[in-house]
């Protein structure tokens, strides 16, 4: 028996049963029922041990929720309800710690499916290896969008206001493992309230920021003394005497939502504040490209857009 046909044995015990899922693990393939009236939103996203997160300093129950956390974040992005979601593991062939590469690859699938659960996905296939080397988790998941369409990162409008969810910054000390993605919060804003470009903060409010401006070919003009700055980046801050705003501009992985929308509809929905979380406008989209920043004298200055850039091939 190898690896892979008993992880398919355990999964198919331990997976919820879903309604759409035709033909799921086991085949050559999955079928999917019921994309009639929707679009099909796909992301995937490879996560790699000593890159993004220290196996060995970590519990893989963690690793397994935010490999999928991360996927779903980029649907929420979308306003995509998540379907579906295909894993594929390479797993270090001695396992890990005082682990087998199979009950690593258990506890990693422990950590998935609570939040696989509470968001409707199931997990409709995959792939195992394993090798001489770290672990590798990729994670494709499949979202649907809504009679809303889908939202991206390219309808600002110059006039509109930029809104962010939830606190920044400091994600490093913890949050960054425990990763709530905001489907649930952007479905229900793409229902009731007329968004016209989203993102998730991935690599930092600044440079996802812009990345939004970029694609809707517009500038932004942030507010510093708006941003809400989560109570991490103030202790982040205490250590490192970098400034607890520098933290939330620019610190990697909140998986935040970052939305524009006309201003009319910016003050109605922080009006209503419509979720259990705080809803800030943190600025407003304006023609000249670049990012910019408010001064307390009320002039515009640049703002460097930087945050967590991914290395490449280095
Ligand atoms: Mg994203």
């Amino acid at each position: 028996v190898t690896l892979e046909n008993e992880l398919i044995s355990w999964l198919q015990k331990n997976l919820p049963p879903s309604p759409r899922l035709l033909v799921g693990l086991g085949d050559d393939a999955a079928v999917l029922s019921g994309f009639d009236q929707s679009q099909l939103v796909v992301t995937t996203d490879l996560l790699t041990d000593q890159v993004d997160f220290v196996l060995d300093d970590v519990d893989p129950r963690q690793v397994g929720h935010k490999a999928l956390a991360v996927n779903l974040s980029d649907l929420a992005a979308m306003a995509a309800r998540p379907v579906a979601a295909f894993v594929s593991l390479v797993l270090p062939r001695s396992g890990c710690a005082n682990r087998s590469a199979g009950e690593l690859a258990v506890e990693l699938y422990r950590g998935m499916l609570p939040l696989a659960e509470r968001h409707g996905v199931t997990i409709a296939g995959g792939d195992t290896n394993s090798w001489n080397a770290p672990l590798a988790i990729s994670i494709t998941a499949i979202g649907e969008t809504t009679p809303h369409g889908p939202l991206t990162r390219a309808g600002a409008q110059v006039g509109d206001q930029l809104l962010v969810t939830g606190k920044l910054g400091g994600s490093i000390l913890g949050r960054h493992l425990e990763v709530e993605p905001r489907v649930d919060e952007a479905l229900l804003l793409h229902e009731r309230y007329e968004l016209h470009a989203g993102i998730d903060i991935s690599d930092g409010l600044a440079l996802d920021t812009s990345r939004l401006a970029e694609a809707s070919h517009v500038g932004t003009l942030l507010d510093l003394s708006a941003i809400p700055i989560a109570g991490a980046a103030r202790e982040l801050s205490k250590r490192d005497s970098t400034s607890a705003l520098k933290h939330a501009l620019t610190d990697g992985e909140d998986f935040e939502l970052v939305l524009a929308l006309p201003p009319n509809e910016a003050t109605r929905l922080v009006r209503d504040q419509p979720l259990s979380i705080p809803l800030t406008i943190i600025g407003q989209i304006i023609a000249e490209p670049g990012l910019w920043q408010l001064n307390a004298d009320g002039e515009r200055a640049p703002l460097a857009a930087t945050g967590y850039q991914h290395r490449g091939n280095e």
